[in-house]
């Protein structure tokens, strides 16, 4: 083992994007092996492209039946055929880490299934991501505003402010009043109850998460108040909107998001690029460039720019090098394309400043699934940084200070890890 892949292998990672299950949901879900490995929009995608049948991959992944040959059996054919994506790597390499299986087959999962029971306890999430896969803390989006203290590690759980309603055009007035007694019916009454969600919820927050490249475009328009008034109106009163209504609605709501998150000192997230899942994507909306108005409009807020906008690398990487506002985060994207990533990170380190790039995010539903992709990022990471020093581009004692750097010292400087660590601790004092 080299130097540089030692260094990589020890130095804990900052695990900025997942949305790992809480140990209630884990313990009342109880995910079997193919539901662990298998689980969510990645790989899953992968076999249906592959020609698996739709409900086949439905099964696979349904803990309730006990037939764990029949569920594999059913998509070994679409498995052979994509074993070898990122996916399918992050994938094996968490089945052999977490479950010690050697090659992925009817067999072997059956075998498996013996420690189902074992992930299921207390702090076995922990003991995946803290002692298995040597991370340093998560950064988890359950898709909602609060972000309460984990009771089993509130140090290392940490959670974001979801904010994609709002960026979506959906304005719950309901769901708004029962967060902080707001009623909305007006725009100003709207600023007052986003004031209140922040108020609320932000010291306890890691930073702001948006994935609304999934339901619309990133390209945005500033609005006034007076081009917003009677879209909000028509959505209060129950109309349906159109599509640009929408838009017009949610630009206003997502500016408010970024002053919000800016006075709080919390970075803004944005997917960027590639969608999960298979047979809906608008790739063009998906486009990172489409963010310049936002980035240029507010140079005091920090965006966090996710997934190598895949496949516009090249673009987030003319961002990241020319708006000072721009951090670029990895998350998720060693596994879309591995390759494409090394190179991004060689020609990152020639182009842009490297105190702006993360390194990683699992961006799993479960912690097993998590210790294979950050075993992914390190083997690949190493691989490119590797591949710097052989090319005498880097001597390996400044590949391994880049490492670190990018593991997590970079996520340290903009994300208030002690300030969001102390109020977490003080919040579950209060509720005791
Ligand atoms: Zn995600």
């Amino acid at each position: 083992m080299t130097d540089l892949e030692h260094h990589i292998r020890q130095t804990p990672l900052a695990d900025t994007h997942e949305h790992i299950s809480s140990a209630a949901e884990v313990a009342d879900k109880s995910p079997d092996v193919l539901q662990t490995l298998f689980g969510g929009t990645y790989i899953t995608a992968d076999l249906v492209v592959a020609g698996a049948d739709p409900q086949a991959v439905e099964r696979l992944v349904d803990s309730s039946d006990h037939d764990v040959r029949g569920r594999f059996n059913a998509i070994s054919d679409a498995w052979q055929h994509c074993q070898h994506t990122g996916y399918g790597e992050g994938l094996r390499l968490a089945a052999k880490l977490v479950y010690g299986m050697e090659e992925i087959s009817a067999e072997a999962v059956e075998t498996a299934r013996a420690r189902d029971a074992e992930l299921w306890q207390p702090r076995a999430r922990l003991r995946l991501l803290r002692e298995m896969a040597n991370i340093e803390y998560v950064q988890i989006d359950d898709a909602t505003w609060p972000c309460k203290a984990d009771p089993e590690a509130p140090e290392f759980f940490l959670s974001d402010i979801s904010w994609v309603s709002f960026v979506n055009g959906q304005i719950d007035a309901e769901a708004i009043h029962a967060e902080v007694g707001v009623d909305v019916y007006d725009l100003e009454s709207l600023r007052e109850a986003m004031t209140g969600i922040f108020a609320k919820h932000a010291p306890c927050a890691i930073g702001v998460k948006s994935p609304h490249a999934y339901t619309r475009t990133l390209r945005w328009k500033d609005r006034s108040d007076a081009d917003v008034e009677g879209v909000l109106q028509r959505q209060l009163a129950g109309h349906e909107l159109t599509d640009d209504d929408r838009l017009c609605l949610g630009d206003w709501c997502w500016a408010r998001g970024i002053e919000l998150a800016t006075q709080h000192n919390l970075p803004f997230k944005h997917h960027t690029g590639y969608c999960a899942g298979h047979s809906e994507m608008v790739l063009e909306r998906t486009r990172p460039a489409h963010l310049c108005p936002l980035l240029v409009k507010y140079p005091q807020a920090q965006f966090v720019l996710m997934h190598c906008g895949y496949p516009y690398g090249g673009e987030l990487l003319a961002l990241a090098k020319h708006f000072p506002n721009v951090f670029i985060d990895l998350c998720w994207a060693w596994s879309i394309d591995p390759f494409n990533l090394c190179d991004f990170v060689r020609r990152w380190i020639h182009t842009a400043p490297v105190n702006k790039l993360f390194a990683f995010g699992g961006d799993a539903c479960w912690a097993a699934q998590s210790v294979g992709y950050a075993a992914q990022c390190r083997r690949w990471l190493t691989r490119a940084l590797q591949a710097e020093v052989d090319e005498r581009l880097l001597s390996e004692k400044q590949a391994m200070e880049l490492a670190t750097l990018v593991m997590r010292e970079n996520q340290r400087d903009v994300f208030d890890l002690e300030g969001t660590r102390a109020a977490l601790h003080a919040s579950m004092k209060e509720a005791s």
